[in-house]
């Protein structure tokens, strides 16, 4: 995309969702761990794999609140409110909620910074040419367009 750029999408879970995360895993794991020393008559496969895999689904609920967190506060939504949805309503239904509802992602000027619709074709905040637009209309032209489709113009 020419002169607009998009967030980096790395860092997106804060660090503080990844200790949480770690933690949660550490707590659920001791716990079904002492369950399962004191509950002897539980077969083999479920004393190997209840001990990772039920901390590993309550750790990876605690990375999905933390992305709730950091995406919506990049796309400029209600953070906390969501963040609080993604918590509080059980089964996940919040962080379902949330992917389905979710604002698009904004895109930045390259030279002034300023969030803006993707499909613009000149940045509201310092008038630079993002996409290509007609010469005539100046409004945003798609690929492989030999004419405006708004104005008729040959382009
Ligand atoms: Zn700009
Ligand atoms: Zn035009």
């Amino acid at each position: 995309m020419m002169g607009a750029q998009r967030h980096d999408h790395r860092a997106v879970i804060p660090a503080v969702a990844w200790l949480i995360a770690g933690v949660v895993f550490a707590i659920v794991f001791l716990f079904i761990s002492v369950l399962l020393i004191r509950e002897n008559e539980a077969p083999i496969p479920a004393r190997i794999f209840a001990p990772i895999v039920i901390p590993l689904i309550f750790a990876s609920y605690a990375l999905a609140v933390g992305y709730v967190y950091g995406d919506s506060k990049r796309r400029g939504m209600r953070h906390v409110m969501w963040t609080l949805l993604a918590i509080f309503i059980p089964n996940g239904v919040g962080i379902i909620l949330y992917f389905i509802l979710r604002d698009p992602m904004p895109v930045y000027c390259s030279r002034c910074g300023h969030p803006m619709n993707p499909g613009f074709a000149f940045c509201p905040g310092c008038g630079s040419n993002i996409l290509p637009a007609c010469p005539s209309c100046h409004r945003t032209l798609q690929p492989g367009w030999t004419h405006c489709a708004w104005c008729g113009a040959r382009v």
